[in-house]
């Protein structure tokens, strides 16, 4: 699918005008610092095109994921990083925003090849990267293990000790407790903040899930437990439908039963469950539930399919999943889009409590993480909300706009 550019984004414009910022600072903010490619070599395998692009430091060192993906490449990764430096301000952390990849199916490499190319990767970017810099976390494809064999090789490089270059590490290498489910869980309080306001009770809801992987399955699980019913999941293998609800925990139970490839990636499907009916992908997409929760990959809600979206909720736990022109079909329908830089904002959020937690030794305890996590984004929500109700505009374009002006104060 052809990458849209971050710089045509309507509602991006419409916050640009409604803050009355000028071409200056338009320019500035379209300009990307720094734009590094590479080529990988493995051993008896092809080169891979890896990348990091650091978009915008006004607010603090870059930040943003590694994603090891078949389709990644220059125009997303831009899109991504742009993306982070308006979430990171949005949620009031002092960061800015990058992203890395590699273009690479990883489930095709063994366990060695996997830690060969994400030791290379880490490498080749050594030199443009730092504490006070650029840190990377994890992303599609990539966990805590692959942070940790980055983090080995990086502290090669540098010569010493430095946790506090990566967050998403294992909790024996300096990372954070909740880190693993920051993500998921900062979606549900989110979600929840908005039912509070609309006066619903998440026990009367439904809700399918596009893509089971860290993020999918954590928001399963957290909003499940909140009372909303899960009545379908997909994977990159195929989607499952089960009317009367299903259990997050025992379907990525089940997920995992086949074992692993590259050491990391399930063998098996959310597909296995054996009281499903099986969906088309696609199909998961046009159910009729309440909430629809893309937590895969960008792009899948476009001018193809927006139309036979049924959901009136859409909660935006992948980074990008609604292109422009199905917004403007899905505003047209009265549909409320939780927009990602809101959503999914609670994985860098807490990424910065990893941050800081090795720049000071410490070590925080899980509720604290969380209730730390919670209580900002419950404010980052009211923020937002109170703005789109206030000027009667949606979720997104209040969250552009609150972002936008504080990198406008900062530049
Ligand atoms: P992951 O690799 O753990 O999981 C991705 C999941 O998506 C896998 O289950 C995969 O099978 C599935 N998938 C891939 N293609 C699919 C398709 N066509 N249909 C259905 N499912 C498909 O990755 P993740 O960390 O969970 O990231 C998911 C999304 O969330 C990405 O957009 C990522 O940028 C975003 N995100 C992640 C974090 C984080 O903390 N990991 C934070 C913010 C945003």
């Amino acid at each position: 699918m052809k990458q849209e550019n971050i710089a045509d984004q309507p509602e991006i414009t419409f916050a640009l005008r409604f803050l009355n910022l000028n071409r200056t600072f338009r320019k500035r903010l379209f300009s990307f610092d720094r734009e590094f490619k590479t080529q990988l070599k493995l051993k008896g395998k092809n080169q891979f095109s890896a990348f990091r692009i650091q978009h915008n430091h006004w607010r603090g060192p870059y930040k943003g994921g590694i994603r090891f993906h078949p389709q990644v490449n220059q125009e997303e990764m831009r899109t991504l990083a742009f993306l982070m430096t308006l979430k990171c301000a949005l949620a009031d952390i002092p960061f800015g925003g990058s992203k890395g990849g590699v273009r690479v199916d990883p489930k095709k490499l063994s366990l060695e090849q996997l830690k060969q190319l994400s030791e290379a990767y880490i490498r080749s970017i050594a030199p443009i990267i730092g504490p006070n810099v650029d840190i990377p976390a994890p992303d599609v494809n990539t966990n805590a293990q692959i942070i940790a064999w980055m983090l080995e090789e990086y502290e090669k490089f540098v010569g010493k000790p430095c946790p506090a270059i990566l967050t998403g590490k294992p909790l024996d290498k300096g990372g954070s407790q909740g880190r693993n489910e920051a993500t998921g869980y900062g979606g549900t309080v989110v979600l929840e903040r908005l039912l509070q306001r609309l006066k619903l009770n998440p026990e009367n809801l439904t809700a399918a899930v596009q893509g089971f992987g860290n993020v999918g399955y954590y928001t399963a699980h957290f909003i499940n437990r909140l009372g909303v019913k899960i009545v379908a999941v997909s994977d990159s293998q195929g989607a499952v439908y089960v009317p009367k609800g299903l259990n997050p925990d025992k379907t990525l139970e089940c997920k995992r039963e086949k074992g692993f490839v590259s050491g990391c990636y399930c063998v098996g499907s959310v597909c296995d469950i054996d009281y499903g009916h099986p969906l088309k992908s696609d199909g998961l997409l046009h159910l009729d539930v309440d909430i629809l929760i893309p937590a895969a990959l960008e792009g899948v809600i476009n001018k193809e399919n927006a139309a036979q979206v049924k959901a009136k909720f859409i909660l935006e736990m992948a980074n990008n999943p609604v292109t422009s022109e199905a917004e403007k079909i899905l505003k047209q329908k009265g549909k409320i889009i939780i927009p990602d830089i809101l959503a999914n904002s609670g994985g860098v959020i807490v990424s910065y409590f990893e941050w800081l937690q090795n720049l000071s030794q410490e070590k925080w305890t899980k509720t604290r993480v969380l209730k730390k996590l919670k209580l900002k984004l419950r404010k980052n929500f009211d923020k937002v909300y109170k703005t789109s109700q206030k000027e009667k505009l949606s979720l997104r374009q209040s969250a552009y706009i609150i972002s936008l002006k504080r990198l406008s104060q900062a530049v």
